[in-house]
Parts: structure tokens; C-alpha cells; sequence
């Protein structure tokens, strides 16, 4: 099973006529809302991808609608908690050129208790995997208790925060991050992938595909990415990673699982949307790419 300590977002977006500048009072003309926080996403790929997931986070009364959503598409939500503090969210203006400006409040996510954690943990198993983002506290506590109890640890660094990554680096046995992530990471500490104190490592690259270190042999491996025509980038990173942690909670060693989710990943970057359009396995696995 794979648990994670996730974020879990309402994305507000709002069609404006230009974004606005300071001190301006603009209407917008139009209003969607979506699910969304880089845990949700994660949760629900790996769900889409037919992993167990158990999400652990937590949403305000005004959240329960994602609650739902996530319970829809296949995420065990037995572990979130509703709090006083409002759902987080993203207000997204964006402008007819495509251009935006998000506004982005962290609100229930950083209201997880140490309690709610090591209740959650307690029912984790021994080889199950632990997954966190930078969008929670809580993060030391979590990646600690997933050490001692012999959980696979693994944290995508995104948001980069450079202190966030540190301080959990010394417990991980999987690291995610994109390419410039990999440079703030290696600008911070000195170290390339292939040197940090972490068995395993990936970095993506986009449309130019993965590299994976196994940093116990120095080996890397390169993935090129599916050629496809892209219309929406958001989404691809939490789709990849989230297939990933589904094969590898499948057994599938780590070549294969890095092939299907950047079958995944290459799926969703054709279609417009974040947690709604994340494909299943059975969409990845038929898809010609
Ligand atoms: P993030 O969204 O976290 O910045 P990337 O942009 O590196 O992550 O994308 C993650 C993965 O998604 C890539 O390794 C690749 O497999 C896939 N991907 C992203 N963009 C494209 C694209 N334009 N074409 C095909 N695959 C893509």
C-alpha cells in the first residue's frame, strides 16, 4: 500500500480580461473549480494506476466536496481529517493569452497533527511505501516514522524549498524532482544526484524524458519521453510520480515502472485538466504512443 502525506487543493480559476495589477479591482468572468494540491494529484495517479493509497491530510468543512472527489477516483480518504482552518487553495487568474497569476493559501494542509500522523502510520506495514511533497507539515515527523517502521520513504521536492529538502534527506530512499529542482538541489548542498545519500533518485526533464541514478551502483539510466502533442504540462510531474510509486508498490522493478508512468505522464500533457484527466492503467497501457 502506498501512504501519502499529501496536500489537497480547491483550484480556483478565474477568467479575467488581464490580470490584475495593484491596488486594481477586476472582475472576472468566469469561474471553474477543481481538485488539485501536488497530493491529490499523487493520490489519485497512483490509484488511477491501481495502487492502494491512503491519503493522509486534511481539508476544512469547506472541503468535504474533495473528500469526495478523491473517495471517487479511488483514494482510501479514511485518514483525513476535517479541521477548523480552511481547505488550502490556489486562486488562479488567467488572462485569454494563457498567462496567469496564482494566489496560493496552504490553509487545513499545514494543520496536520502529530496524532493524526502516527494514527495513520500505526496501520502501515513494513514494505509499504510512504510518499510526501512540500506542501504539509509535519514532513520530519512523517518521513521518522516511516523510517522506524520500515517504510519505503519517498518525497518529490515541489515545491523546492531548499531547507524542506535537507531536512528530510537523511531518511529518504527515494527522491523525485524535476530538473531545476535537481539544480537548487545541487546548488544548496553541493551535491549532484548520483552523490546524495539516497539509494534511489530520479530526475525528469519534460518533454526530453527521466533519468534514473541508483546511487548504491553510480549507474544512471536515460528515458526518453513519448513524443505526443502537448496542450497542458500541469499535472505531468504528479502523474509520473504517482505511476511510479504505483510500480514500484506492484513489485515492478524500476526500469519498467519509469516507462509506464512516462506513458501516463505523456497522456496527460495531451489533456487539459490536473486530477480530473489523470488516465488510468488500462488507458496507459492501450495508448499508442
Ligand atoms: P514537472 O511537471 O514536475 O516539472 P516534468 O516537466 O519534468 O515535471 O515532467 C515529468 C514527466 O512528464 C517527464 O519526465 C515526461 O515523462 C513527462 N512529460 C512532461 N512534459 C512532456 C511532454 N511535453 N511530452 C511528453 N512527456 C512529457
Amino acid at each position: 500500500a502506498i501512504w501519502n502525506l499529501g496536500s489537497i487543493n480547491a483550484d480556483m480559476v478565474y477568467a479575467v480580461p488581464h490580470l490584475p495589477g495593484p491596488g486594481e479591482t477586476l472582475a472576472a468572468t468566469e469561474l471553474s473549480q477543481f481538485l488539485g494540491g501536488k497530493g491529490a494529484n499523487m493520490s489519485v495517479a497512483a490509484a488511477r494506476a491501481g495502487a492502494h493509497v491512503c491519503h493522509i491530510g486534511a481539508v476544512g468543512a469547506d472541503g468535504r466536496w474533495a473528500v469526495d472527489r478523491l473517495t471517487e477516483y479511488g483514494v482510501d480518504t479514511r485518514q483525513i481529517a476535517e479541521v477548523s482552518a480552511p481547505t488550502g487553495h490556489a486562486i488562479i487568474a488567467v488572462e485569454a493569452s494563457g498567462e496567469n497569476q496564482i494566489l496560493l493559501f496552504a490553509g487545513a494542509n499545514h494543520a496536520i497533527t502529530t496524532d493524526q500522523l502516527g494514527q495513520a502510520m500505526s496501520q502501515a506495514g513494513a514494505g509499504d511505501i510512504l510518499v510526501l511533497q512540500n506542501e504539509t507539515n509535519a514532513q520530519v515527523e512523517a518521513v521518522k516514522m516511516g523510517r522506524e517502521l520500515g517504510l519505503k520513504v519517498c518525497y518529490a521536492a515541489a515545491p523546492f524549498d531548499a531547507d524542506a529538502v535537507q531536512a528530510v534527506l537523511p531518511y529518504l530512499d527515494f527522491l523525485i524532482l524535476n530538473e531545476v529542482e535537481a539544480a537548487q538541489l545541487q546548488e544548496a548542498t553541493g551535491m549532484a544526484p548520483q552523490d546524495l545519500p539516497v539509494a534511489q533518485v530520479i530526475v525528469t526533464f519534460g518533454a526530453d524524458g527521466a533519468r534514473y541514478f541508483d546511487t548504491n551502483t553510480g549507474e544512471n539510466q536515460v528515458f526518453p519521453a513519448f513524443k505526443v502533442k502537448a496542450v497542458d504540462t500541469t499535472g505531468a510531474g504528479d502523474t509520473f510520480t504517482g505511476y511510479v510509486l504505483a510500480g514500484m508498490d506492484r513489485g515492478l522493478p524500476m526500469p519498467q515502472a519509469i516507462s509506464q508512468a512516462m506513458r501516463a505522464a505523456a497522456i496527460m500533457v495531451t489533456r487539459h485538466g490536473t486530477a480530473d484527466v489523470i488516465p488510468d492503467l488500462k488507458d496507459v497501457q492501450d495508448a499508442i504512443l
